[in-house]
């Protein structure tokens, strides 16, 4: 999928997004509704002959890649009348420690306790300077960077920096680490602009030429959400030995410690004893970037023990996006219990299907469930349980609930709103 740019082994890839054969913008026309193309539509006039380069750590795992795969050939072909154009890049990694150094930075800015060792620093640092190619990004008018993986490259283009360039953190750093922010930071503050996902995550606002909020969004026509028969959703579950007939919980998210997947096996074993009928699917990607991934899985299976009914899944047993998507639709009970989360995508996919789903009182999920009108809001096992409890005994209440959680996505987190704030955003630092 990806081809390299530069002569070199190393720096930066550019990711190929636009298959031409398909049509995004009629499709979305379609699929949602022509009136949320036309408010982009009125934003090109603004956009003539502008360049934009988004770049990020990697190309699959987790939701800013998910999304980018979309909303880059959706600019384009919307773009295409106008002269405005994005590109991908992602960086290019000699070391595979580097992963380490980036994922310990994830956790720190999250706020877990630590420190960057001066190696730690330097490895970084290298990556950086390997992913600088001579003029590349300087071809462009408008430059976002995606998370801490690629932040230093602002200090390696600072002198001849040709386009404005703005800095986008998706991470929830509300309690965030200072030392190890002290140092994200210092890069963070050489951009014109940061955008985070909410005006709570905001750290020293005041260093700052600009902020701003844009939260993330999903695609309702990606094989994640698009629609599908009972009878496919039907087809997945018995794929998986998993009895549609009988009470499902389930759980989308990778094997984390911020997911809390230990936690959610054994609040299924304890509602176990109440609805004996329950059973458990905990289906988790192991994403290229994260290397405690597999620590955690098999945490989570040793939590899990013997049990039959607990289905425990990753990438390697098949599930993709169109079982994620069956497995959010046909779950009767959907939950995302994180301890912490800059916005969890996997909370918007399930409410988009009509899932009023537990998610944890923690960051941006507060911006996404309304507690006890599209979903629940929980801080503790106790409150998980019961509002399990609600929802499997009360199907009607469900229902009604269900329906309201898709609203509330259609009016806030789909991806046309996602595009549209980056267009202002570009429209904005060019000063058009
Ligand atoms: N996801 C997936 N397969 C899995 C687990 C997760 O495709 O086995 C997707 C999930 O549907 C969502 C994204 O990965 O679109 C995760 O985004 P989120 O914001 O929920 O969490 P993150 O992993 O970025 O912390």
């Amino acid at each position: 999928m990806t081809a390299t740019l530069a002569a070199s082994d190393i720096s930066l890839e550019l990711v190929k997004t636009n298959p031409e054969n398909f049509d995004y913008v009629t499709a979305y026309e379609e699929g949602i509704g022509p009136e949320f193309l036309a408010e982009l539509r009125e934003l090109l006039p603004k956009l003539k002959n502008v360049k934009m380069a988004h770049v990020n750590a990697t190309a699959y795992g987790g939701g800013v890649a998910e999304l980018l795969h979309r909303q880059i050939p959706l600019m384009n072909q919307l773009g295409k009348e106008v002269g405005f154009q994005s590109d991908w890049y992602i960086l290019k990694v000699s070391n595979t420690a580097f992963y380490d150094v980036t994922k310990k930075m994830h956790n720190t800015l999250q706020g877990a306790p630590g420190e960057l060792s001066a190696e730690e620093k330097d490895l970084y640092k290298k990556t950086q300077i390997e992913n600088f190619s001579e003029g590349l990004l300087n071809d462009y008018d408008v430059v976002l960077i995606h998370d801490p993986q690629p932040a230093g490259l602002i200090e390696l283009y600072s002198k001849d920096r040709k386009g404005k360039w703005a800095w986008r953190c998706h991470i929830d750093t509300t309690t965030t680490n200072a030392n190890v922010w002290g140092f994200i930071g210092a890069f963070a503050k050489q951009y014109e602009a940061a955008i985070w996902t909410r005006e709570q995550f905001v750290q020293d606002k005041a260093d700052f030429k600009e902020v701003k909020i844009i939260p993330p969004s999903i695609d309702p026509l990606s094989p994640k959400n698009y629609d599908l028969s009972e009878t496919q959703v039907d087809e997945v579950f018995h794929r998986y030995g998993i009895d549609r007939s009988r009470p499902v919980l389930c759980q989308i998210s990778r094997f984390d410690p911020w997911k809390q997947p230990v936690e959610v096996v054994k609040i299924y074993q304890e509602m176990k004893k109440e609805f004996p009928e329950l059973q458990l699917i905990y289906a988790g990607s192991m994403a290229t970037d994260d290397p405690e991934g597999m620590f955690y899985w098999e945490q989570t299976l040793r939590a899990a023990g013997l049990d039959k009914d607990v289905t425990i899944l990753n990438n390697f047993h098949g599930v993709g996006n169109i079982e994620i998507n069956a497995f959010q639709r046909g779950a009767d009970v959907m939950i995302q219990y994180s301890s912490k989360e800059g916005f969890g995508l996997t909370i918007s996919e399930a409410m988009w299907k009509e899932q009023p789903i537990i998610g944890g009182r923690v960051g941006g999920i507060q911006d996404q469930i309304v507690d006890k009108d599209c979903g629940y809001l929980v801080s503790t096992n106790e409150e998980v349980k019961t509002a399990i409890r609600e929802l499997l005994s009360n199907p009607e209440k469900r229902k009604e609930m269900g329906k309201k959680a898709k609203k509330r996505v259609q009016d806030n987190f789909l991806i046309t709103k996602e595009v549209g704030n980056y267009m202002k955003l570009a429209i904005g630092l060019l000063g058009r």
